[in-house]
């Protein structure tokens, strides 16, 4: 079910369950600001998401309440996980859902990577 993004922070959803251990995750990068793991329903050959340790559920609610430090440094793990996995050639998607009318499901902030094959002009 697609989430509002307008919501309180929920403890219990499933990526600050991962980002607590209680879950496991296929994790390919941790930081002080973020994690770094695989999606597992992927949509690509290559598809990672990217979370920030902070409790926001959405990307509205990171860019209006993080500080300057979490948004930077949540931006840079994302790059630094692109590069890591040798995605920045051919190139890779980024896409991060919003609310309901985006079908975001879980709600705490997630940016998806995708790449590993041609991804098609971007649809709507
Ligand atoms: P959204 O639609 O919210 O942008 O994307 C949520 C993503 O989280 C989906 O691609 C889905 O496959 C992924 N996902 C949901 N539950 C889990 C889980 O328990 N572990 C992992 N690794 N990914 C999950």
């Amino acid at each position: 079910m697609p989430i509002d993004a307008t919501l309180p922070y929920d403890d219990d959803n499933i990526f600050a369950r991962i980002l607590r251990g209680e879950i496991p995750a296929k994790t390919v990068y941790e930081d002080e600001f973020a994690l770094a793991f695989h999606d597992i329903n992927p949509q690509a050959p290559t598809h990672l998401l990217v979370i920030p340790k902070g409790r926001y559920v959405s990307w509205d609610d990171f860019s209006a309440r993080a500080e300057d430090r979490e948004i930077a440094g949540f931006v840079r793990a994302v790059g630094h996980v692109a590069r890591e996995a040798g995605l920045v050639e051919p190139g890779y998607r980024l896409l991060a859902n919003c609310g309901i009318n985006s079908h975001q499901e879980v709600p705490h902030l997630h940016v998806h990577i995708f790449a590993g094959r041609p991804l098609g002009p971007m649809l709507a």
